[in-house]
């Protein structure tokens, strides 16, 4: 069983994928979408709930896709920066800041959706930035599923809340594309790290996802539709989408423990 999901942004300062595909990064969703409506690939879209308030018309057309909206915070903490992020790691565990900010940023993402009537069950911090404080909010706004945890590990509940992690490595934390410099990315960022080719990190995936299968863990999968844009017109990933298509897909808030 796989989980594929994606992350999808308003507008992040100095992205330079984001300056490379030139458009909104709801574009760039829909046209995964079509993908893997093509394959037959059921999905989960974490995103910013300044994008519903925004783009109605975009994420109307999303809706129209087989598909759900998860929250990904409501517009990637507002401005963040450096300095900011790490007085908020040191005084509160995580970038996303103190209970106060993470309680009025959940909840005004969730009006978002509910001006949409929606309702939004289901949810990943951007950066993967929470602490066990974001968790109780969560819930208490009605959200059911998490998938905000990186690592290799099975679904599983805990507080109430059901949690997704991440188990197959992230496009954007492993594959390299384009000249390193200090301009394309951010020399904080832990996207630096663990740089490998998209075709060895293609296999990894194929190889990790095979795997689960036969321990019948569900592959919970992170792969960025503007990633997928920038780094060669989709092309690698309407392989994936082929390779995915073997396994039955579902959408994280089905997942039952
Ligand atoms: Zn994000």
């Amino acid at each position: 069983m796989i989980y594929l999901t994606a992350d999808v942004h308003s507008e992040i300062k100095g992205n330079w994928e984001q300056k490379k595909a030139r458009n909104s990064e709801l574009d760039s969703a829909k046209r995964y979408l079509e993908i893997l409506k093509k394959y037959k690939i059921r999905s989960t879209l974490f995103v910013n709930g300044i994008c519903l308030e925004k783009h109605p018309s975009k994420i109307e057309t999303l809706l129209k896709f087989d598909t759900e909206l998860g929250g990904h915070t409501y517009n990637n903490f507002g401005n963040m920066n450096i300095f900011k992020s790490y007085i908020n790691r040191k005084l509160f565990g995580c970038v996303y800041g103190s209970k106060n900010f993470q309680k009025k940023d959940i909840f005004k993402t969730k009006k978002t959706f509910e001006r949409f009537g929606l309702k939004m069950k289901c949810w990943r911090t951007h950066a993967f930035a929470s602490n066990d404080e974001t968790f109780k909010i969560l819930k208490s706004a009605g959200v059911t599923h998490v998938s905000d945890l990186l690592g290799e590990q099975k679904p599983f509940e805990r507080e109430g809340i059901i949690h997704m992690p991440i188990n197959i490595p992230v496009d954007q934390n492993t594959i390299a594309y384009g000249m390193l410099r200090p301009e394309n990315r951010d020399p904080f960022a832990s996207c630096t790290k663990g740089r490998i080719k998209p075709e060895e990190w293609f296999e990894i995936l194929k190889k990790r996802v095979a795997e689960n299968e036969k321990k019948k863990i569900p592959s919970v999968l992170l792969i960025h539709p503007l990633t997928m844009e920038t780094l060669d017109n989709f092309r690698l990933f309407e392989r994936i989408a082929k390779f995915l298509s073997k396994y039955k897909s579902g959408k994280i808030t089905e997942f039952k423990v």
